[in-house]
């Protein structure tokens, strides 16, 4: 397992490359803050908008996948692409059945990757590489959801992206973990990839009735202050559901909270890369 004291020895060339598109991590190491909710609905919403995006699984939960695909017709996926792939990263591509949305999927062998790739040198650049091909071009967005744990998958996604979005769900234990979030961001920012940046924090999972979770934003406000979307995503059944139907929120409920809040996330996105 590579350490974060490792990553930052790492010199890595081409940092400081001109043009490329927008990836964006989603990440918290935190389990069940809205990291996939997130990613599959802000990706299907700037698809919605016109730009060409790519959705990169890289939880071996993957439940980025199963909300678009049938796991039955996955045969290459994230792990594939990033122990093997030195073939065209095209053939890791799946379309969805959202216009201007394809995905490049997770499946539960991502959990051996670190294992596999435990002394590679090149380990946490495994993924910046891969996506390499696609640099600048082919995609306005790339959109990666993480899993909920520091890790060398984490690490990779930090790596190869261009921006970090932290959703940090309304609850009373929100910020705990921040800390060992933005020490690895940090971190990653040292060396690895120094033009990474924290994009911004979504608070998920609000619940407006409750005096409670509007003492929490608070708290999560004083800690992030500007860093903060004014967007807050709340509590939705419909959110919850629309994965199961295979539908992002804008066409499973499109006049819901969920589909606005998104949408509104959306465009805050597009004002601050
Ligand atoms: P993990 O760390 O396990 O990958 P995650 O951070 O990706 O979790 P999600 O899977 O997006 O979190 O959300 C956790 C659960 O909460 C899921 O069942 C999801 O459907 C639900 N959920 C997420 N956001 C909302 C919301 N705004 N309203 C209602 N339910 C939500
Ligand atoms: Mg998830």
């Amino acid at each position: 397992m590579v350490s974060v004291g490792e990553i930052s020895q790492i010199n890595a060339e081409e940092t400081l490359s001109p043009a490329r598109s927008v990836v964006i991590a989603i990440a918290n190491q935190k389990g069940g803050v809205g990291k996939t909710t997130t990613a599959i609905n802000l990706a299907a919403a700037f698809a919605r908008r016109g730009l060409r995006t790519l959705l990169l699984d890289l939880d071996p939960q993957g439940n980025s996948s199963i909300s678009f695909l049938d796991p039955q017709t996955v045969d290459r996926s994230a792990y594939d692409l990033m122990v093997e792939g030195q073939g065209d990263i095209v053939g890791y591509i799946y379309p969805t059945n959202v216009e201007g949305l394809e995905i490049i999927p997770s499946r539960i062998n991502l959990a051996k990757l670190e294992s596999k790739l435990v002394g590679d040198f090149d380990a946490p650049f495994r993924l910046k590489d891969r996506l390499e091909p696609l640099r600048g071009k082919v995609y306005d967005v790339v959109l990666i959801d993480t899993p909920p744990t520091l890790g060398l998958i984490t690490v990779n996604a930090l790596v190869a992206a261009t921006h970090v979005l932290i959703p940090i769900q309304s609850s009373y234990f929100a910020l705990e973990g921040t800390d060992d979030l933005l020490e690895t961001i940090e971190k990653v920012k040292a060396r690895p990839n120094p033009n990474l940046r924290v994009l911004g924090v979504v608070v998920t999972l609000h619940d407006r009735r409750t005096t409670l979770a509007r003492e929490v934003h608070e708290q999560i406000r004083n800690v992030f202050g500007a860093q903060m979307f004014e967007t807050v995503i709340t509590k939705s059944v419909r959110l919850e559901e629309a994965p199961a139907y295979k539908e992002s929120i804008f066409t499973f409920a499109p006049q819901s909270s969920g589909a606005n809040e998104y949408l509104k996330l959306c465009e805050e996105v597009l004002g601050r890369v």
